[in-house]
């Protein structure tokens, strides 16, 4: 009987480790697809751009990334935008495609992000002036993320205004470490930020939420803006697309950094990001301008919606996780 038993076990064992590689295959299929679902109901008309770019075919990165010099300014009339008041205390001076956010208080103005080089003279300095502030009042520069299109700016106004720059540990070391990304200069490690710091600015602050893997670095931010006075919770999300090395650690890193900001920003009625790809800035922007007494604040979406983008990025984030390990590791 005991032999019996070994024998049959013994067989199943063989038969189940035939079996189990298909039916590992088939439920690694099923798990995608249930992430890839869920990712596209949680983005509803909300975040197609979010969903489009994270779950609809990411490219997979090499473990090593190029530090490549940034190539040349494309045509101005691709990028160029006017400036726009968005809330009582929020102003964007951004482009088409990327953002840059400044937040004014009762003693200056904190900047959040800043473009590409080739435009953030003209955008956020220009944009500044155009609003009627003086960039000289800009005493804080938050950089999200130490990528080219987010950092462009930050030596601009560290050398002329003195501004204070902030950034992730992480993001500041790939800063010095670039041979070939920073042709026009670096911007001097200023200073470091630490998860949950607060950057306080007379009567407004922005609370850092280091949020690692889009960059290491990464830092997503809350805040409060006002619409004709009433205060509303601000998410900002400071890194979204998968450009990092394609391993399952560094999505577990990203996955993880997608749960803590939606637990941040647990009472957040607003999503903002610094692509307008993820949050349709500029499509806002534009709604605002027609806006009547009493219509609803296009950015104010509501708590619900702040937390299914949260949700949209990490399921993608899972997706394409269990999408490496069905292909050989590079
Ligand atoms: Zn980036």
């Amino acid at each position: 009987m005991k032999n019996y038993t070994a024998n049959v076990g013994g067989a199943l064992v063989l038969f189940s480790s035939l079996w189990g590689a298909s039916a590992f295959a088939q439920n690694t299929v099923d798990a995608i697809d249930a992430h890839l679902v869920a990712a596209r109901n949680a983005a509803g008309f909300d975040f197609t751009g979010t969903l489009a770019r994270l779950c609809v075919a990411p490219a997979a990165v090499p473990k090593t990334l190029r530090d490549v010099a940034p190539g040349p300014a494309p045509a101005r009339d691709t990028w160029f935008i006017e400036p726009a008041k968005v809330f009582d205390n929020l102003y964007f001076v951004g482009s088409k495609i990327h953002s840059s956010w400044a937040l004014t208080s009762s003693e200056g103005i904190i900047l959040i992000d800043t473009l590409w080089t080739y435009n953030s003279e003209e955008e956020i300095v220009g944009g500044l002036k155009k609003l009627g502030f003086d960039p000289a009042k800009v005493k804080y520069v938050i950089i999200s993320h130490a990528h080219p299109d987010h950092v462009g700016g930050a030596k601009l106004m560290q050398d002329r205004f003195g501004s204070r720059i902030v950034m992730g540990g992480p993001d500041w070391d790939s800063i010095e470490k670039s041979v070939n990304g920073y042709p026009a200069g670096k911007p001097k490690r200023d200073i470091v930020a630490d998860d949950g710091q607060k950057i306080t600015l007379g009567d407004t602050a922005v609370t850092l939420i280091a949020t690692p893997g889009h960059t290491p670095g990464t830092l997503s931010m809350i805040f409060t803006v006002k619409d004709n006075g009433k205060p509303l919770t601000v998410a900002y999300s400071g890194g979204t697309a998968f450009n990092f090395p394609s391993t399952t650690a560094n999505f577990d890193t990203y996955i993880k950094s997608q749960n803590k900001m939606a637990a941040a920003a647990a009472n957040a009625t607003v999503l903002m990001s610094n692509h307008s790809e993820f949050d349709s800035a500029t499509t806002k922007i534009r709604m605002l301008a027609s806006r009547k007494p009493g219509e609803p604040h296009p950015f104010e979406i509501g708590k619900d919606a702040v937390a299914r983008y949260f949700t949209v990025t990490g399921e993608c984030a899972q997706a394409a996780r269990l999408k490496l390990t069905q292909q050989p590791q590079r």
